[in-house]
């Protein structure tokens, strides 16, 4: 599939977005403070974003929910219905731009977004087009049994099983050589 610089700027920001996301209720949350959100929105170049508040963390933080609920629908059908929900709440200005040197490509967000409907519209509409590729179960969690985190599978066959952010796929080859030693041993 065709994946445009923008929309892969937008998948990146989605994972990174969802993985900021305690794993549970006793771990520290990714964006802790209005300080991660504001360091989050430079690091991922999402532009035209003013001025950051304590709201805009709480709607970021909401919206990061419905991103990560995306990635563990169980079936298209499911992740199409979230989709929707997502990008019509946040409103879509669709329009032409070739900011920054980039070709010419469409944003979604209306002008004046909050960074929350900015997110919901830019990476719910990336998301949306995967779907429309038929790319949805791309969209995937580590298979590490403590890991989880979301990734996109870029791969030709789509055969990644865990995310590379923790080289979980390397742990996983190492607990499974130890294993089969002691049963060698045993
Ligand atoms: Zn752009
Ligand atoms: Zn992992």
């Amino acid at each position: 599939m065709l994946i445009t610089h923008d929309t892969r700027c937008a998948l990146d920001t989605v994972v990174d977005l969802v993985n900021t996301a305690p794993e549970d209720e006793s771990a520290p949350d990714g964006l802790p403070d209005v300080a991660a959100l504001d360091a989050f929105v430079r690091n991922h170049q999402i532009s035209d974003v003013g001025a950051l508040s304590e709201f805009d963390l709480s709607a970021v933080r909401k919206v990061r929910g419905r991103f990560a609920a995306v990635f563990a629908a169980p079936e298209t059908r499911a992740a199409a219905g979230l989709i929707n929900e997502l990008v019509a709440a946040a409103g879509t200005t669709p329009r032409l731009t070739d900011h920054d040197g980039y070709d010419w490509h469409v944003h979604y967000f209306a002008p004046g977004a909050s960074v929350a409907d900015h997110l919901a519209a830019d990476c719910g509409m990336a998301l949306a087009f995967f779907v429309v590729a038929g790319e949805r179960e791309r969209l995937r969690r580590c298979e590490a049994p403590d890991c989880r985190r979301a990734f996109v599978d870029l791969s030709r066959n789509r055969s990644r099983r865990y995310c590379d952010s923790r080289t979980c796929g390397n742990r996983l080859h190492v607990a499974a050589y130890r294993a089969r030693r002691k049963e060698a041993a045993g």
